[in-house]
C-alpha cells in the first residue's frame, strides 16, 4: 500500500489559533477585556515547565491573557485550594488548568474538584465529565477533543465504524471512547490487562493509541487502511545519545499499512493546545454572553 496520509494536527492548531485570535478581537471591543487563562504549575518537573511555557506563548499570541503562577515544590494543598478559590472568583480568568503531574504529597483529584466547571479549561471537573457521558455541552477534555477535531478536518467517517482506544485514562482514554461513541462508532477500550490486544487492534478502522509505552503498536497490529492516531508523547535517548520525542506507535511501518496516521511531535500535541485555548474563549464567550 502506499505511504499514509498525515492528519497534520500542527496546520489544524494554527488555523485554530488564528481563528480565536480574529474572534478575542472581534469580542474584546464589547466585553472590555480579553479572555484569562492562569495555568498552575508546583514544582520544577522539567516536562511540565516546557508544556507551560508552550501553552502561554500560545495565549499571548491568540490575545489570551496569562494569569499562570509557579509555585515550589512544597506547597500545600490548603494554599492551592485557597488560589484556586481566589482564581474562580477573579473576573479576568476565565479558564483555570493544573498542569499535572503533581508532587506526591498533592492530591490532584481534589484540587480540580474546587475548579468552578465552568472555568474548567482541561475539561477534568466531574461536572464536565458528567456532561460529556451525558451528550450534553460542555467544556471537553482538551486531547481527546483535539483528536476528534482533527479527525473531523479531514473528513474521517466514524458513524458505525469499529474504533479502538488503547488506554483508559481519565485524562485521555475514557473520554476519548466516550467521545467516539457520541460520533455512533463502536467502541473498544484497551488497557494493561487487555489479553491478546493485537486481535483487538487489528479489527479498528479507526485506532487511537494512548498508553505511554513507544512502540506499541507495530504493523501487523493495524488493518490496511485504518485510520491511526498516535497521542503517546514519550521523550527516548537515541543511539547517538540525544533525546527526543516519539509516539506509541511504530511510524515508519504503520505509514505503509495505514491510510491516515498522525505525526509525533506535529500531531495531536499542537491541538491539545489549540482546544485548551478554545475552551478559555469558550468560557469568555458564555460569561460575557449577556
Ligand atoms: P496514563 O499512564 O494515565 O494511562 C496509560 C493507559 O495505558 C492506562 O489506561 C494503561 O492501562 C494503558 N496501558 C499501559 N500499558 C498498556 C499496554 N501494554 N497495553 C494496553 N494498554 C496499556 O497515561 P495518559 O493517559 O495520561 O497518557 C497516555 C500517553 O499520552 C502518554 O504518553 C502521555 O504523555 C500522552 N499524552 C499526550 C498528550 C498530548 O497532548 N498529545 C496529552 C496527554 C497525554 P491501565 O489503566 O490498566 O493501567
Amino acid at each position: 500500500m502506499e505511504t499514509a496520509k498525515i492528519l497534520d494536527g500542527k496546520a489544524l492548531a494554527a488555523k485554530i489559533q488564528q481563528e480565536l485570535a480574529d474572534t478575542i478581537t472581534a469580542s474584546q471591543p464589547k466585553i472590555g477585556r480579553p479572555p484569562g487563562l492562569a495555568v498552575l504549575m508546583v514544582g520544577d518537573n522539567p516536562a511540565s515547565a516546557a508544556y507551560v511555557k508552550n501553552k502561554e506563548k500560545a495565549c499571548a499570541k491568540v490575545g489570551i491573557a496569562s494569569f499562570g503562577r509557579h509555585f515550589p515544590t512544597q506547597t500545600s494543598q490548603s494554599e492551592l485550594e485557597a488560589v484556586i478559590e481566589e482564581l474562580n472568583q477573579d473576573e479576568r480568568v476565565d479558564g483555570i488548568l493544573v498542569q499535572l503531574p503533581l508532587p506526591k504529597h498533592l492530591d490532584a483529584i481534589s484540587l480540580l474538584h474546587k475548579i468552578a466547571p465552568d472555568k474548567d479549561a482541561d475539561g477534568l471537573h466531574p461536572v464536565n465529565l458528567g456532561r460529556l457521558v451525558r451528550d450534553e455541552p460542555g467544556l471537553r477534555s482538551c486531547t481527546p477533543a483535539g483528536v476528534m477535531r482533527l479527525l473531523e478536518e479531514y473528513k474521517i467517517p466514524l458513524m458505525g465504524k469499529q474504533a479502538v482506544v488503547v488506554g483508559r485514562s481519565i485524562l485521555v482514554g475514557k473520554p476519548m471512547a466516550l467521545m467516539l461513541l457520541a460520533a455512533n462508532a463502536t467502541v473498544t477500550i484497551a488497557h494493561s490487562r487487555t489479553q491478546d490486544l493485537k486481535t483487538i487492534t487489528q479489527n479498528a478502522d479507526i485506532l487511537v493509541a494512548a498508553a505511554g509505552i513507544p512502540g506499541l503498536i507495530t504493523a501487523e497490529m493495524v488493518k490496511p487502511g485504518a485510520v491511526v492516531v498516535d497521542v503517546g508523547i514519550n521523550r527516548v535517548t537515541d543511539s547517538n545519545g540525544k533525546s527526543r520525542l516519539i509516539g506509541d506507535i511504530d511510524f515508519t511501518t504503520i505509514a505503509d499499512v495505514a491510510e491516515y496516521i498522525t505525526p509525533v511531535p506535529g500531531g495531536i500535541g499542537p491541538m491539545t493546545v489549540a482546544i485548551l485555548l478554545q475552551n478559555t474563549v469558550f468560557s469568555y464567550l458564555q460569561t460575557n454572553s449577556n
